[in-house]
Protein backbone atom coordinates (compact mmCIF):
# COMPACT_ATOMS: atom_id res chain seq x y z
CA UNK A 1 0.00 0.00 0.00
CA UNK A 2 1.56 3.70 -0.82
CA UNK A 3 1.62 6.45 1.75
CA UNK A 4 1.66 10.01 0.46
CA UNK A 5 5.09 11.25 1.01
CA UNK A 6 7.13 12.61 3.87
CA UNK A 7 6.63 16.79 3.40
CA UNK A 8 9.93 18.42 4.02
CA UNK A 9 9.94 21.67 3.78
CA UNK A 10 13.36 24.70 4.07
CA UNK A 11 13.62 27.76 4.65
CA UNK A 12 16.44 29.61 2.93
CA UNK A 13 18.37 29.07 -0.17
CA UNK A 14 22.32 29.68 1.10
CA UNK A 15 24.82 26.71 0.63
CA UNK A 16 23.15 24.52 3.51
CA UNK A 17 19.57 24.69 2.56
CA UNK A 18 20.65 24.10 -1.30
CA UNK A 19 22.59 21.75 0.05
CA UNK A 20 20.34 19.92 1.91
CA UNK A 21 17.44 20.58 -0.59
CA UNK A 22 19.89 18.45 -3.45
CA UNK A 23 20.32 16.21 -0.87
CA UNK A 24 16.89 15.25 -0.25
CA UNK A 25 15.59 15.61 -3.91
CA UNK A 26 17.64 12.95 -5.40
CA UNK A 27 14.91 10.90 -3.11
CA UNK A 28 11.63 10.20 -5.09
CA UNK A 29 9.69 9.10 -2.18
CA UNK A 30 9.67 12.49 -0.77
CA UNK A 31 8.25 15.89 -1.28
CA UNK A 32 10.57 18.66 -0.89
CA UNK A 33 9.92 22.57 -1.56
CA UNK A 34 12.46 24.63 -0.93
CA UNK A 35 11.51 28.92 0.20
CA UNK A 36 13.94 31.55 -0.32
CA UNK A 37 13.05 35.35 0.10
CA UNK A 38 14.91 36.99 -2.51
CA UNK A 39 13.81 36.82 -6.14
CA UNK A 40 16.60 34.45 -6.65
CA UNK A 41 19.32 32.34 -5.33
CA UNK A 42 22.58 34.84 -4.97
CA UNK A 43 25.86 34.81 -3.31
CA UNK A 44 28.67 37.22 -3.03
CA UNK A 45 31.66 36.93 -5.31
CA UNK A 46 34.18 35.80 -3.15
CA UNK A 47 35.78 32.64 -2.10
CA UNK A 48 34.78 30.19 0.36
CA UNK A 49 37.06 26.95 1.45
CA UNK A 50 36.34 23.48 2.12
CA UNK A 51 37.95 21.32 4.81
CA UNK A 52 38.61 17.31 3.76
CA UNK A 53 35.07 16.86 6.20
CA UNK A 54 32.97 19.63 4.22
CA UNK A 55 34.48 18.26 0.82
CA UNK A 56 33.47 14.44 2.07
CA UNK A 57 29.75 16.46 3.28
CA UNK A 58 29.51 17.87 -0.13
CA UNK A 59 30.05 14.49 -1.94
CA UNK A 60 28.10 12.78 0.24
CA UNK A 61 24.76 14.91 -0.67
CA UNK A 62 25.36 15.13 -4.28
CA UNK A 63 27.24 17.87 -4.93
CA UNK A 64 30.93 16.36 -5.66
CA UNK A 65 30.45 16.57 -9.20
CA UNK A 66 29.76 20.18 -9.57
CA UNK A 67 32.12 21.33 -6.81
CA UNK A 68 34.89 19.53 -8.61
CA UNK A 69 34.42 21.47 -11.84
CA UNK A 70 34.41 24.54 -9.75
CA UNK A 71 36.98 23.94 -7.25
CA UNK A 72 40.84 25.47 -7.02
CA UNK A 73 43.52 23.38 -5.81
CA UNK A 74 46.65 24.56 -4.13
CA UNK A 75 49.23 23.49 -7.65
CA UNK A 76 51.87 20.85 -6.88
CA UNK A 77 54.16 20.91 -4.98
CA UNK A 78 52.41 22.39 -2.26
CA UNK A 79 48.90 20.62 -2.84
CA UNK A 80 48.55 19.07 0.52
CA UNK A 81 48.82 22.69 1.76
CA UNK A 82 46.08 24.53 3.29
CA UNK A 83 48.07 27.61 4.48
CA UNK A 84 51.14 28.85 5.06
CA UNK A 85 51.90 31.02 8.27
CA UNK A 86 53.57 34.00 8.23
CA UNK A 87 54.44 37.24 10.39
CA UNK A 88 53.20 40.21 8.68
CA UNK A 89 55.81 42.39 9.39
CA UNK A 90 58.64 40.82 7.30
CA UNK A 91 56.61 37.88 5.77
CA UNK A 92 58.87 35.29 7.22
CA UNK A 93 57.25 31.53 7.23
CA UNK A 94 56.57 30.05 10.43
CA UNK A 95 55.13 26.50 9.40
CA UNK A 96 52.58 25.36 7.51
CA UNK A 97 49.56 23.40 8.23
CA UNK A 98 48.71 20.45 5.92
CA UNK A 99 45.38 19.22 4.95
CA UNK A 100 46.58 15.31 3.10
CA UNK A 101 44.32 14.73 0.02
CA UNK A 102 42.76 17.95 -0.21
CA UNK A 103 44.79 20.83 0.96
CA UNK A 104 43.40 24.03 0.57
CA UNK A 105 40.28 24.01 -1.85
CA UNK A 106 38.03 26.77 -2.39
CA UNK A 107 35.29 27.95 -5.19
CA UNK A 108 33.59 31.28 -6.07
CA UNK A 109 31.00 31.78 -4.34
CA UNK A 110 28.41 32.98 -6.46
CA UNK A 111 29.93 30.39 -9.25
CA UNK A 112 29.35 27.45 -7.31
CA UNK A 113 25.33 28.62 -5.65
CA UNK A 114 24.75 28.84 -9.36
CA UNK A 115 25.78 25.26 -10.30
CA UNK A 116 24.43 23.68 -7.20
CA UNK A 117 21.00 25.63 -8.29
CA UNK A 118 21.27 24.10 -11.69
CA UNK A 119 20.79 20.76 -10.22
CA UNK A 120 17.64 21.28 -8.68
CA UNK A 121 14.54 19.96 -9.92
CA UNK A 122 12.22 22.45 -11.61
CA UNK A 123 9.64 23.95 -9.39
CA UNK A 124 11.36 22.65 -5.95
CA UNK A 125 12.52 26.06 -5.03
CA UNK A 126 10.06 29.25 -4.96
CA UNK A 127 11.50 32.33 -4.76
CA UNK A 128 9.60 36.06 -2.55
CA UNK A 129 9.10 34.01 0.04
CA UNK A 130 9.93 35.07 3.34
CA UNK A 131 8.86 33.28 6.07
CA UNK A 132 7.75 35.12 9.31
CA UNK A 133 6.84 32.19 11.40
CA UNK A 134 5.26 28.79 12.01
CA UNK A 135 2.66 27.02 13.75
CA UNK A 136 3.11 23.68 14.89
CA UNK A 137 0.02 20.95 15.71
CA UNK A 138 0.53 17.20 16.49
CA UNK A 139 0.42 16.14 13.11
CA UNK A 140 2.29 18.48 11.01
CA UNK A 141 3.76 22.38 10.87
CA UNK A 142 2.92 25.84 8.48
CA UNK A 143 4.98 27.99 7.92
CA UNK A 144 4.07 32.10 7.12
CA UNK A 145 5.24 34.02 4.51
CA UNK A 146 5.18 37.95 4.30
CA UNK A 147 3.38 37.46 0.91
CA UNK A 148 0.12 35.69 2.91
CA UNK A 149 0.79 32.59 1.93
CA UNK A 150 1.80 29.25 3.48
CA UNK A 151 3.28 25.99 3.47
CA UNK A 152 2.43 22.83 5.24
CA UNK A 153 4.76 20.39 6.04
CA UNK A 154 5.62 17.26 7.61
CA UNK A 155 8.97 18.63 8.67
CA UNK A 156 10.69 22.12 8.81
CA UNK A 157 14.06 22.90 8.42
CA UNK A 158 15.19 26.78 8.84
CA UNK A 159 18.03 27.19 7.16
CA UNK A 160 17.77 31.10 6.84
CA UNK A 161 21.17 32.17 7.89
CA UNK A 162 22.64 34.14 10.82
CA UNK A 163 19.50 36.48 11.08
CA UNK A 164 17.14 33.84 11.12
CA UNK A 165 13.70 34.61 11.80
CA UNK A 166 12.83 31.35 12.58
CA UNK A 167 15.10 30.36 14.95
CA UNK A 168 13.09 32.31 17.74
CA UNK A 169 10.22 30.27 17.26
CA UNK A 170 12.64 27.08 18.60
CA UNK A 171 14.00 29.13 21.43
CA UNK A 172 10.74 30.42 22.30
CA UNK A 173 9.40 26.61 21.95
CA UNK A 174 12.11 24.94 24.35
CA UNK A 175 11.39 28.06 26.75
CA UNK A 176 14.84 30.07 26.02
CA UNK A 177 16.07 33.65 25.86
CA UNK A 178 16.06 34.57 22.17
CA UNK A 179 19.65 34.78 20.82
CA UNK A 180 20.59 37.56 18.30
CA UNK A 181 23.43 37.90 16.43
CA UNK A 182 26.37 39.36 18.09
CA UNK A 183 29.09 41.99 17.37
CA UNK A 184 32.47 39.73 17.77
CA UNK A 185 34.73 42.87 17.51
CA UNK A 186 36.85 42.10 14.71
CA UNK A 187 36.10 43.53 11.19
CA UNK A 188 37.40 42.30 7.69
CA UNK A 189 38.14 44.25 4.33
CA UNK A 190 37.40 41.44 1.41
CA UNK A 191 38.69 42.03 -2.00
CA UNK A 192 39.18 39.79 -5.27
CA UNK A 193 42.91 40.34 -6.95
CA UNK A 194 43.30 39.41 -10.54
CA UNK A 195 46.23 36.98 -10.52
CA UNK A 196 48.47 38.48 -13.32
CA UNK A 197 48.47 41.88 -11.32
CA UNK A 198 49.34 40.90 -8.52
CA UNK A 199 52.01 38.80 -9.97
CA UNK A 200 53.67 41.38 -11.77
CA UNK A 201 53.27 43.45 -8.52
CA UNK A 202 55.44 41.26 -5.96
CA UNK A 203 57.75 40.77 -9.00
CA UNK A 204 57.66 44.62 -8.86
CA UNK A 205 58.93 44.88 -5.05
CA UNK A 206 60.86 41.51 -4.92
CA UNK A 207 58.35 39.88 -2.89
CA UNK A 208 58.48 36.00 -2.78
CA UNK A 209 56.17 34.24 -5.67
CA UNK A 210 54.85 32.19 -2.52
CA UNK A 211 52.63 34.60 -1.78
CA UNK A 212 50.28 34.05 -4.91
CA UNK A 213 51.17 30.14 -5.53
CA UNK A 214 50.08 29.07 -2.08
CA UNK A 215 47.77 30.15 0.32
CA UNK A 216 48.78 32.17 3.02
CA UNK A 217 48.21 33.47 6.52
CA UNK A 218 49.98 36.85 7.82
CA UNK A 219 49.74 37.34 11.42
CA UNK A 220 50.33 40.47 13.53
CA UNK A 221 49.01 42.05 16.55
CA UNK A 222 45.04 42.09 16.15
CA UNK A 223 44.93 41.56 12.70
CA UNK A 224 45.67 39.16 10.00
CA UNK A 225 45.50 38.75 6.28
CA UNK A 226 44.43 35.53 4.47
CA UNK A 227 45.16 34.84 0.88
CA UNK A 228 43.66 31.79 -1.45
CA UNK A 229 43.28 31.21 -5.31
CA UNK A 230 39.13 31.02 -6.68
CA UNK A 231 38.17 31.04 -10.55
CA UNK A 232 41.07 28.31 -11.16
CA UNK A 233 43.80 30.71 -9.99
CA UNK A 234 42.71 33.60 -12.24
CA UNK A 235 41.52 35.87 -8.98
CA UNK A 236 43.10 35.62 -5.81
CA UNK A 237 40.63 36.32 -2.64
CA UNK A 238 42.08 38.31 0.58
CA UNK A 239 40.14 38.53 3.58
CA UNK A 240 41.77 41.58 5.89
CA UNK A 241 40.96 40.93 9.22
CA UNK A 242 41.64 43.81 12.09
CA UNK A 243 40.23 43.57 16.04
CA UNK A 244 39.37 46.00 18.32
CA UNK A 245 39.81 43.94 21.89
CA UNK A 246 38.93 47.42 24.16
CA UNK A 247 35.42 45.71 24.89
CA UNK A 248 34.56 43.19 26.41
CA UNK A 249 31.47 42.96 24.67
CA UNK A 250 31.46 44.99 21.56
CA UNK A 251 28.60 46.55 20.22
CA UNK A 252 27.44 47.19 16.47
CA UNK A 253 25.16 50.12 16.00
CA UNK A 254 21.66 48.83 14.62
CA UNK A 255 21.66 51.14 12.16
CA UNK A 256 25.02 50.58 10.68
CA UNK A 257 25.40 48.26 7.85
CA UNK A 258 27.15 44.88 8.39
CA UNK A 259 28.71 45.53 5.28
CA UNK A 260 29.83 48.82 3.19
CA UNK A 261 32.57 49.92 0.84
CA UNK A 262 35.86 50.62 2.41
CA UNK A 263 38.25 53.31 0.55
CA UNK A 264 41.35 52.28 -0.17
CA UNK A 265 43.08 54.57 2.38
CA UNK A 266 41.63 53.68 5.10
CA UNK A 267 42.37 49.69 4.59
CA UNK A 268 46.02 50.82 3.71
CA UNK A 269 46.05 52.91 7.21
CA UNK A 270 44.83 49.39 9.40
CA UNK A 271 47.87 47.91 8.34
CA UNK A 272 50.17 50.81 8.36
CA UNK A 273 53.15 49.26 10.21
CA UNK A 274 52.68 45.90 8.51
CA UNK A 275 55.66 45.28 6.01
CA UNK A 276 55.90 45.34 2.21
CA UNK A 277 54.25 41.57 1.06
CA UNK A 278 51.02 42.68 3.48
CA UNK A 279 50.97 46.61 1.80
CA UNK A 280 51.49 45.00 -1.68
CA UNK A 281 48.59 42.37 -1.05
CA UNK A 282 46.48 45.64 -0.13
CA UNK A 283 47.14 48.01 -2.56
CA UNK A 284 46.27 45.77 -5.55
CA UNK A 285 42.59 45.38 -4.09
CA UNK A 286 40.35 48.25 -6.01
CA UNK A 287 37.02 48.14 -4.54
CA UNK A 288 37.37 46.76 -0.87
CA UNK A 289 34.17 45.57 1.37
CA UNK A 290 34.14 46.08 5.24
CA UNK A 291 32.55 43.62 7.17
CA UNK A 292 31.42 43.65 10.17
CA UNK A 293 31.98 40.19 11.56
CA UNK A 294 29.17 38.66 13.92
CA UNK A 295 28.40 35.40 15.59
CA UNK A 296 25.96 33.74 17.39
CA UNK A 297 26.15 32.24 21.29
CA UNK A 298 26.49 28.24 21.00
CA UNK A 299 22.48 27.88 21.47
CA UNK A 300 21.14 25.19 24.24
CA UNK A 301 18.93 23.58 20.97
CA UNK A 302 18.80 23.20 17.39
CA UNK A 303 14.89 21.92 17.65
CA UNK A 304 11.58 22.19 18.48
CA UNK A 305 8.86 19.65 17.37
CA UNK A 306 8.95 19.39 13.90
CA UNK A 307 10.83 22.77 13.07
CA UNK A 308 15.00 22.30 13.00
CA UNK A 309 17.30 24.93 12.39
CA UNK A 310 21.03 23.85 10.46
CA UNK A 311 23.63 25.84 9.13
CA UNK A 312 24.29 29.74 10.26
CA UNK A 313 20.89 29.62 11.69
CA UNK A 314 21.84 27.53 14.45
CA UNK A 315 26.10 27.96 14.75
CA UNK A 316 26.88 31.23 12.68
CA UNK A 317 30.77 31.41 13.89
CA UNK A 318 33.92 33.57 13.20
CA UNK A 319 35.71 32.54 9.81
CA UNK A 320 38.99 31.72 11.15
CA UNK A 321 39.22 27.97 10.89
CA UNK A 322 37.15 28.54 7.12
CA UNK A 323 34.75 25.97 8.85
CA UNK A 324 31.22 27.51 9.05
CA UNK A 325 29.71 26.65 5.64
CA UNK A 326 31.34 23.31 6.15
CA UNK A 327 28.73 22.88 9.15
CA UNK A 328 26.20 23.45 7.48
CA UNK A 329 26.53 21.15 4.67
CA UNK A 330 27.69 18.48 7.93
CA UNK A 331 23.92 19.60 9.52
CA UNK A 332 22.35 18.85 5.68
CA UNK A 333 23.81 15.54 5.08
CA UNK A 334 23.12 14.35 8.64
CA UNK A 335 19.55 15.51 7.91
CA UNK A 336 19.18 13.78 4.70
CA UNK A 337 20.24 10.65 5.39
CA UNK A 338 17.92 10.05 8.43
CA UNK A 339 14.90 12.52 6.31
CA UNK A 340 15.45 10.10 3.29
CA UNK A 341 14.67 6.91 5.36
CA UNK A 342 12.26 4.51 3.59
CA UNK A 343 8.98 4.23 5.79
CA UNK A 344 10.00 7.05 7.78
CA UNK A 345 6.95 8.90 9.25
CA UNK A 346 5.50 11.84 10.03
CA UNK A 347 5.42 11.02 13.54
CA UNK A 348 8.67 10.15 13.84
CA UNK A 349 10.09 13.35 12.80
CA UNK A 350 10.14 14.80 16.42
CA UNK A 351 12.43 12.07 17.69
CA UNK A 352 14.52 12.17 14.45
CA UNK A 353 15.20 16.02 14.86
CA UNK A 354 15.99 15.28 18.93
CA UNK A 355 19.05 12.96 17.42
CA UNK A 356 20.07 15.72 15.07
CA UNK A 357 20.55 17.83 17.90
CA UNK A 358 22.05 15.55 20.48
CA UNK A 359 24.75 14.54 17.49
CA UNK A 360 25.37 17.66 15.78
CA UNK A 361 25.24 20.79 18.60
CA UNK A 362 27.89 19.35 20.35
CA UNK A 363 30.08 19.12 17.32
CA UNK A 364 28.91 22.99 15.86
CA UNK A 365 29.67 24.48 19.22
CA UNK A 366 32.79 23.46 19.28
CA UNK A 367 33.62 24.94 16.28
CA UNK A 368 32.29 28.15 16.97
CA UNK A 369 33.94 27.99 20.19
CA UNK A 370 37.99 26.73 18.47
CA UNK A 371 36.76 28.96 15.79
CA UNK A 372 36.88 32.29 17.88
CA UNK A 373 40.27 30.47 19.80
CA UNK A 374 41.64 30.55 16.03
CA UNK A 375 40.98 34.27 15.57
CA UNK A 376 43.45 34.76 18.78
CA UNK A 377 45.91 32.84 18.06
CA UNK A 378 46.92 34.32 14.62
CA UNK A 379 46.33 37.86 16.53
CA UNK A 380 49.21 36.76 19.00
CA UNK A 381 46.94 36.80 22.19
CA UNK A 382 46.70 33.08 22.55
CA UNK A 383 47.63 32.59 26.11
CA UNK A 384 50.14 29.71 25.54
CA UNK A 385 51.39 30.92 21.90
CA UNK A 386 51.51 34.37 22.25
CA UNK A 387 53.81 35.89 19.97
CA UNK A 388 56.63 32.86 19.80
CA UNK A 389 56.98 31.67 16.24
CA UNK A 390 57.78 28.37 17.82
CA UNK A 391 55.18 27.92 19.65
CA UNK A 392 52.63 28.95 16.77
CA UNK A 393 54.14 26.81 14.22
CA UNK A 394 53.80 23.90 16.59
CA UNK A 395 49.97 24.99 17.65
CA UNK A 396 49.39 25.85 14.03
CA UNK A 397 49.91 22.73 12.61
CA UNK A 398 47.46 20.02 14.18
CA UNK A 399 45.07 22.21 15.46
CA UNK A 400 42.47 21.61 12.74
CA UNK A 401 43.00 18.10 12.87
CA UNK A 402 39.30 16.93 14.75
CA UNK A 403 37.50 19.60 12.10
CA UNK A 404 38.72 17.62 9.26
CA UNK A 405 39.04 14.42 10.03
CA UNK A 406 35.38 13.98 11.62
CA UNK A 407 33.92 10.54 10.06
CA UNK A 408 30.24 11.23 8.64
CA UNK A 409 29.56 7.85 8.09
CA UNK A 410 30.11 7.25 11.79
CA UNK A 411 27.94 9.97 12.34
CA UNK A 412 24.77 8.66 10.60
CA UNK A 413 25.54 4.90 12.38
CA UNK A 414 25.33 6.57 15.94
CA UNK A 415 21.97 8.42 14.96
CA UNK A 416 20.52 4.92 13.27
CA UNK A 417 21.65 3.70 16.60
CA UNK A 418 19.74 6.03 18.63
CA UNK A 419 16.88 6.06 16.51
CA UNK A 420 16.50 1.73 16.67
CA UNK A 421 17.10 1.60 12.97
CA UNK A 422 18.99 -1.28 11.09
CA UNK A 423 22.90 0.13 11.19
CA UNK A 424 22.87 -0.26 7.18
CA UNK A 425 22.82 3.49 5.60
CA UNK A 426 20.35 4.11 2.94
CA UNK A 427 21.73 5.13 -0.84
C1 LIG B 1 34.36 36.84 5.82
C2 LIG B 1 33.78 35.45 5.85
C3 LIG B 1 34.51 34.40 5.30
C4 LIG B 1 34.02 33.10 5.38
N1 LIG B 1 34.77 32.08 4.84
C5 LIG B 1 34.34 30.81 4.97
C6 LIG B 1 35.10 29.74 4.42
O1 LIG B 1 36.14 29.95 3.79
N2 LIG B 1 34.64 28.47 4.61
C7 LIG B 1 33.48 28.19 5.29
O2 LIG B 1 33.13 27.02 5.43
N3 LIG B 1 32.72 29.20 5.77
C8 LIG B 1 33.11 30.49 5.63
N4 LIG B 1 32.35 31.50 6.11
C9 LIG B 1 31.05 31.17 6.73
C10 LIG B 1 30.02 30.89 5.64
O3 LIG B 1 29.98 31.98 4.75
C11 LIG B 1 28.64 30.65 6.25
O4 LIG B 1 28.76 29.71 7.30
C12 LIG B 1 27.66 30.10 5.21
O5 LIG B 1 27.66 30.87 4.04
C13 LIG B 1 26.26 30.06 5.83
O6 LIG B 1 25.38 29.44 4.93
P1 LIG B 1 23.85 29.26 5.29
O7 LIG B 1 23.23 28.58 4.10
O8 LIG B 1 23.68 28.65 6.62
O9 LIG B 1 23.29 30.75 5.44
P2 LIG B 1 23.21 31.94 4.37
O10 LIG B 1 24.27 31.83 3.35
O11 LIG B 1 23.12 33.20 5.16
O12 LIG B 1 21.83 31.68 3.61
C14 LIG B 1 20.59 32.00 4.20
C15 LIG B 1 19.55 32.13 3.08
O13 LIG B 1 18.27 32.28 3.67
C16 LIG B 1 17.58 33.35 3.05
N5 LIG B 1 16.67 33.89 4.07
C17 LIG B 1 16.99 34.67 5.12
N6 LIG B 1 15.90 34.92 5.86
C18 LIG B 1 14.85 34.29 5.25
C19 LIG B 1 13.48 34.17 5.55
N7 LIG B 1 12.92 34.74 6.64
N8 LIG B 1 12.69 33.43 4.72
C20 LIG B 1 13.23 32.83 3.62
N9 LIG B 1 14.53 32.91 3.28
C21 LIG B 1 15.34 33.63 4.10
C22 LIG B 1 18.68 34.32 2.63
O14 LIG B 1 18.25 35.17 1.58
C23 LIG B 1 19.77 33.36 2.19
O15 LIG B 1 19.65 32.98 0.85
C24 LIG B 1 32.78 32.83 6.02
C25 LIG B 1 32.03 33.89 6.54
C26 LIG B 1 32.52 35.19 6.46
C27 LIG B 1 31.69 36.31 7.03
Amino acid sequence: MSRAPLRIGIVGGGIAGVGLALGLSRHRHLDVQLFESAPAFGEIGAGVSFGPNAVRALAGLGMGEAYAELADRTPAPWQDVWFQWRRGEDARLLGETLAPGVGQSSVHRADFLDALARRLPFGLARFGKRAVGVEQRDDGIRVDFTDGTSYEGDVLIAADGIKSALRGDVLAGLGLPQAAPRFTGTCAYRGLIDSDRLRAALIARGVDMALIDVPQMLLGLDAHILTFPVKQGRLINVVAFVSDRSEADPQWHPQQPWVREASWREMLNAYADWGVAAQTLLECIDTPTHWALHDLAQLPGYVYGRLGLIGDAAHATLPHQGAGAGQGLEDAYLLAQLLAEPGLTAAQIPEVLQVYDRLRRPRACGVQQTSWEAGELYELRDPLAGDDDARLKVTLATRFDWIWNYDLEDEVARARQALGWATSVTA
